[in-house]
């Protein structure tokens, strides 16, 4: 075959190919556009999964009669002239493609009115092909309605599934959108059926009413606000460890105002929720980063939910961080109970320069009154009361449980702790410290001990051995199934640090080749940190559980174990006065 061009309806079809994948894509192109347009209100209709008619329409600028037959054009937009309006762009769209795109492998009829026009124009496209615009009556804005999709692309309609599969995905792009822009208002029906109604949320109420509605009640009032501002700025809400679920599905990401998945910005949650998640959980959250558009490709994904950042190791890090950060304040405290505890993370001024996604969200007290309020005026009073004791959130030592559990009274009632769950993790953290700081705290033994291992697990252990000494252990190497330790951290004086070495190298042995996220020292020190600790059935004096339960309210993410179960929990009086139907 000789080489020619290929006529445009197939370049529009091939392009199609990569925008359009499913009906959902449709609807996405179609919203976006609306969202651009700045519509106050976009109305979706979806007939059979979208397969028979997705009709999308917005109040917004419209589009002039004068133009209309350009927009279906390729490469016509009206969002960049330039290439440093590409390098800058804050557009949803920008690469003028969705609607010849749609129009090559669809019915696509266009209605629109601009904004001081008298009267409407609809546009028709068939095949790819247009016909003559005429006048139409429409109110000020757009509505696109595409038929019989994928009609003429017999191969792509193979890969299409149910109506009730394709209509799924539609909801879900629809939530995420309805997340990006919470001041629109959506409708989403599906065969005439009204599935999400979804007013524009202009306080704070109604932002908490959508965010519920889209990711379910249980979610605000089990997560952290983050709020950070600087060169780039980070705001949403992250769940609490305890609320981490079985698949990622609760994990939104925005940036600029754009929903996205991508990799780099997942990870860099994911590592910042490394401690204190139990393996094989996803966390949750619904996160917006705002970040100068010339530091950030769009344009790296036809669909746009991957990025490209200039400096991804910066961005990646600061996100990291700032979650980190965030989780780090899940210490016990008194005014909530653990799985609850809500903090707020360092807020800082604001850049001023972008308008925020979330401007009206609601700050943790808010979402913390509204606890309080939910559990009732009870319980609100007795936390009152409780205030002069605050410097004691976990209270007093009463007993211990069948050698599992600390049982202590605060002001507002019990406190059942977890011994080894919470000892665990201040061990953790300390190490953790130790291992970040300058020089361990060492003591040296006047007779080095000698541990006795199989001569594997000593490799192992001296394949760690610079981690080791970080920590304050001084390890050499006597015969091939002999080890000696010469100085151990101060923290472990007293420990049988021989048995815990020991331990530790069996379980390093087990661990061999697992594929881990925080890379060998965490291990090691998480592996450290579990087989130090006070383990089940070991009597505590009560000073000792006192001072466990003081170290508890100084560390960092004490309320989880480093597998992220909860270290302790409570029941305030009013509760228990409940159990014994007791009224007061
Ligand atoms: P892009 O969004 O990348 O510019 P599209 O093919 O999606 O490309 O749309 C082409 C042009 O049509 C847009 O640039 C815009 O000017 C106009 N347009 C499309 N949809 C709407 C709408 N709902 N309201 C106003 N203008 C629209
Ligand atoms: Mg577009």
């Amino acid at each position: 075959m000789p080489i020619r061009v290929l006529p445009s309806a197939l370049i529009d079809q091939i392009a199609a190919g990569e925008v359009i994948e499913r009906a959902a894509s449709v609807v996405k192109e179609l919203a976006e556009n609306a969202l651009d347009a700045g519509a106050t209100r976009i109305d979706i209709d979806i007939e059979d999964g979208g397969l028979q008619l997705i009709r999308v329409r917005d109040d917004g600028r419209g589009i002039a009669r004068a133009e209309l037959p350009l927009a279906i054009e390729r490469h016509a937009t009206s969002k960049i002239a330039t290439l440093e309006d590409l390098a800058a762009v804050m557009s949803l769209g920008f690469r003028g493609e969705a609607l010849p795109s749609i129009g090559s492998i669809a019915r696509l009829r266009i209605v629109t009115r601009a904004v001081g026009e008298e009267q409407g124009t609809e546009l028709q496209v068939e095949g790819g092909r247009a016909r003559m615009p005429r006048p139409a009556a429409h109110p000020p804005g757009t509505t696109v309605e595409v038929r019989n999709l994928f009609y003429n692309v017999p191969a792509r309609r193979k890969f299409v599934r149910t109506a009730a599969t394709e209509f799924s995905h539609i909801a879900r792009l629809t939530e995420r959108l309805a997340l990006a822009a919470p001041a629109v208002a959506f409708r989403l029906r599906h065969n005439e059926r009204l599935i999400l109604e979804l007013p524009g949320a202009s306080d704070e109420r109604a932002l908490t009413a959508r965010i519920a509605r889209i990711v379910g009640p249980d979610f605000l009032p089990r997560a952290i606000a983050i709020e950070e501002h600087g060169g780039l700025s980070l705001r949403g809400w992250l769940g609490l460890p305890t609320a981490s679920r079985a698949s990622t599905d609760l994990q939104y990401w925005f940036v600029n105002g754009r929903s996205v998945r991508d990799r780099l910005l997942g990870n860099a949650v994911r590592l910042g929720y490394r401690d204190v998640l139990y393996h094989g959980r996803h966390p949750a959250y619904i996160l917006e980063l705002r970040i100068d558009p010339q530091l950030v490709d769009v344009n790296a994904h036809p669909a746009k939910l991957e990025l490209r950042f200039r400096d991804s190791r910066a961005v990646h890090d600061y996100v990291f961080h700032a979650v980190e950060r965030a989780l780090a304040g899940t210490r016990p405290s008194e005014s909530v109970p653990a799985a609850a505890t809500l903090t707020l993370a360092a807020a800082g001024q604001s850049t001023g320069a972008t308008q925020p996604l979330w401007a009206n969200a609601p700050v943790v007290n808010d979402v913390d009154r509204q606890l309080l309020w939910l559990r009732g005026a009870a319980d609100a009073a007795v936390l009152a009361e409780a205030a002069p004791q605050e410097e004691r959130p976990l209270g007093t030592a009463l007993g211990q449980l069948h050698g599992l559990y600390i049982v202590a009274q605060n002001s507002a009632g019990l406190v059942i702790v977890d011994m080894h769950a919470a000892h665990e993790r201040v061990l953790y953290e300390q190490f953790k410290l130790q291992y970040e700081g300058a020089a361990p705290a060492m003591q040296r033994l006047l007779e080095p001990l000698a541990i006795h291992c199989a001569a594997a697990e000593i490799e192992l252990l001296l394949e760690h051995e610079a981690d080791f000494s970080r920590l304050g252990f001084e390890l050499a190497r006597l015969a091939p199934d002999k080890l000696a330790l010469r100085a151990v951290p101060a923290l472990l004086a007293g420990a049988d640090v021989a048995a815990v070495i020991a331990e530790v190298a069996r379980d390093l042995g087990r661990e061999h080749g697992a594929h881990h996220l925080d890379g060998a020292a965490h291990r090691v020190l998480g592996t450290l940190a579990c087989r130090s600790a006070i383990h089940a059935r070991r009597r505590l004096s009560l000073p000792e559980m006192d001072a466990l339960l003081r170290q508890m309210e100084r560390t960092d993410r004490a309320s989880q174990c480093n597998h992220g179960r909860p270290t302790w929990t409570r029941l305030s009086l009013p509760e228990l006065d409940q159990l014994f139907l007791r009224g007061r």
